[in-house]
């Protein structure tokens, strides 16, 4: 396979799609793995964009067939990583963008280990990001209060990823992260080592 993953993980609100969105705007060759999910589909979210939102049943009968290259339970829902469009994503020599919980991370990471490069992504504290999920209006006092709950057990993960990013300044942490996906566009492990040499003496 000639392509890489970026791997982006890091509580609900921390920002991860703000910055995400922008990266898939500002750079080509990137394509976002859209997740499967039993959770409801939120104001402004759009199905087959977003998320594949589907119901229990499904998701259940999708581990069943061995779809789904990871799936986790985070904050009472499925969520999965389909399997077959990151594989053709893959092959194409595109990065493909995760947003994934810490779990999903671990089983990926066996799977696809050098092809990943993880980033951590949070906010300056708990405070901020209590904030920040009660200004995006989409949750809910008792759903908010179990994902910032969820948070600190993400939090203790922080060291299994490649980088890390304290998204304060929105400016600043997209200028991190595009920095992150360009070096990944120059790793040795992109070149084609045989055409390359012989390319090199030829001239
Ligand atoms: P996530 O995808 O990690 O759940 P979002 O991208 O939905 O998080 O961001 C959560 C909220 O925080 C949104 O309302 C977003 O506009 C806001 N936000 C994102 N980044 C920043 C930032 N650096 N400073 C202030 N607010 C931010
Ligand atoms: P949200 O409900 O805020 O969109 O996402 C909740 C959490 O689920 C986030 O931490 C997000 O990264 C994670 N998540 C989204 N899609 C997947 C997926 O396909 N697999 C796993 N393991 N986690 C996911």
């Amino acid at each position: 396979m000639k392509g890489q993953i970026l791997l982006v993980s890091g509580p609900s609100g921390s920002g991860k799609s703000t910055l995400l969105k922008r990266l898939f705007s500002e750079e080509k060759g990137i394509y976002f793995s859209i997740s499967s999910t039993t959770r409801a589909i939120r104001d402004g979210e759009i199905n087959g964009v977003h998320y594949n939102f589907i119901s229990k049943e499904e998701f259940e009968e999708g581990i069943k067939n061995d779809e789904f290259l990871e799936w986790a339970q985070v904050h009472k829902n499925y969520y999965g990583t389909s399997l077959k469009p990151v594989k053709e994503q893959l092959e194409l020599g595109n990065i493909v963008v995760f947003d994934i919980d810490v779990q999903g991370f671990a089983i990926a990471r066996e799977k696809f280990k050098s092809l990943i490069t993880s980033v951590f992504i949070t906010t300056t504290n708990k405070k901020e990001l209590k904030k920040r999920l009660e200004s995006r209006g989409t949750d809910n006092a008792k759903t908010i209060e179990n994902r910032l709950m969820n948070a600190v057990g993400e939090m203790e993960h922080i060291l299994e990823y490649d980088y890390f990013l304290i998204n304060d300044d929105i400016q600043k942490s997209y200028k991190g992260l595009r920095s992150i996906v360009r070096a990944m566009r120059l790793k040795s492990t992109n070149i084609n080592l045989r055409q390359t040499v012989e390319n090199w003496i030829d001239c």
